[in-house]
């Protein structure tokens, strides 16, 4: 049977430098150049891999040239024995800014092959004819950056020189292939009426989807690159108040596909669905073992629902100090008071950590704690649950349960 592959082409490239400057609220402005985390990737007598120190920063020297992507696009065509269906265009600069980017597009073109572009925030396009020419080329699906449809705030918000060109471009390319939208909510800029607005252009140019993405602003919301504040001054949603605004957002638009990240993906109420599913949680396996779960904010209550539900003690999960549980640093851990530790403590799968300091930390008062790293993932986010079938997610939530589930019971203390 022949496989179906997807391709990536990275572009390299520089969040913000190589963006036409930064969107005023980008997660990496004022990044620093922090030590490396430590991460899932690491190997166990090193803290630092090329993962942690390099890709989460999406540290790149700048573009890479169109030779080197060409090259090294080439040597993973060879490598293919099925057939190609996708080809995904990324980088950490922006695809629109990328000074090759015709010639690239021409390139790729001509293998007649789906070509995706994985988010550009058109900042870089200054003429709509673009749009006829992705088009032509295979584009079929692409994630815009749109912010709001109003072009003065894109000019003031998104420093984009052409605004107008830019909403031309999501116009054309919206009547022939598929364009998802992507929106960074800042209350009171793009909230209220101007989302509203937003979302019915949107809807009528023939947008398939919007991603709605709350603003994060403070350390304890994610930015761990010693970059918080964002915008001084900046009024945050609460988690609630997001989930809320994509809930109310999704019934007004119904025929709009909206989601939100961190919450909420209203087609499908994940992530973490399965909690208000009582037959698939009874059939996750059953807890026969004690151990510490750690996580976030957000995921804290959702977890407790499922291990009460499988017969373990919702009050052996405990909570850091960070709403995303995958953004989680040993700092989080440190201020951990360790007598309310059981001897196995289980930390998330992607938790910016490194293991070996993880023991030391949660050790240190000479009980020896055994730490395991949990699965990667137990739900899915608005922006992946975006691309998904409801049965998709449900997998994702029922597998990761239960690998968390059979780690408690391989590794776990005798209850
Ligand atoms: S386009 Fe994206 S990566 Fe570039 S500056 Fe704006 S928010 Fe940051």
């Amino acid at each position: 049977m022949e496989t179906m592959v997807h391709l990536t082409v990275d572009i390299g490239g520089r969040p913000g430098y190589d963006c036409r400057g930064f969107c005023s609220y980008c997660y990496f402005k004022h990044a620093k150049d922090v030590p490396s985390f430590g991460c899932r990737y690491c190997l166990p007598f090193l803290k630092g891999c090329d993962y942690c120190s390099r890709g989460v920063k999406e540290e790149y020297p700048g573009f890479l040239s169109l030779q080197i992507v060409a090259e090294s696009f080439l040597a993973d065509l060879q490598m293919v024995t099925g057939d190609v269906t996708r080809i995904t265009i990324s980088g950490g600069g922006d695809p629109s800014c990328y000074p090759e980017f015709r010639d690239l597009i021409e390139l790729l073109g001509a293998l007649d092959i789906p070509l995706h572009i994985g988010y550009t925030s058109g900042k870089g396009f200054d003429d709509p004819e673009i749009a006829d020419f992705l088009i032509a080329n295979h584009l079929t699906e692409v994630s815009f950056t749109v912010f709001a449809t109003n072009a003065e705030l894109r000019r003031k918000w998104m420093h984009d020189p052409t605004p107008e060109a830019s909403l031309e471009i999501i116009h054309r390319l919206a009547k022939k292939i598929e364009v998802y939208a992507a929106i960074v909510v800042l209350p009171d800029v793009n909230d209220g009426q101007v989302l509203t607005e937003t979302l019915s252009w949107l809807s009528g140019v023939g947008v398939k989807g919007v991603i709605l993405m709350r603003f994060a602003n403070r350390l304890e919301q994610g930015l761990i690159l010693e970059n918080a504040p964002i915008l001084p001054d900046q009024r945050i949603h609460t988690v609630q108040e997001f989930s809320d605004l994509v809930r109310e957002n999704a019934a007004a638009f119904s025929h709009l596909r909206i989601s939100g990240t961190p919450l909420y993906d209203p087609l499908f109420n994940s992530p973490f669905a399965i909690c208000k599913m009582p037959t698939l949680l009874d059939r996750l396996p059953k807890i026969e073992k004690k151990a510490t779960i750690i996580t976030g904010i957000i995921a804290s209550s959702y977890i407790r629902t499922v291990i009460s539900a499988c017969g373990g003690d919702p009050s052996l999960v405990v909570v850091v100090d960070k709403e995303i549980a995958c953004l989680m640093t040993i700092d989080d851990l440190t201020s951990l008071h360790l007598p309310d530790l059981c001897d196995t403590v289980i930390i998330p799968g992607r938790a910016f950590v490194h293991d070996a300091e993880v023991e030391k930390v949660l050790s240190r008062d000479g009980v020896f704690r055994m730490i395991v790293r949990g699965p990667e993932m137990l739900s899915a986010d608005g922006e992946m649950s975006m691309g998904m079938t409801e049965i998709d997610v449900l997998t994702i939530e029922m597998e990761g349960f239960s690998s968390l589930i059979q780690l408690i019971n391989q590794y776990g203390c005798p209850t």
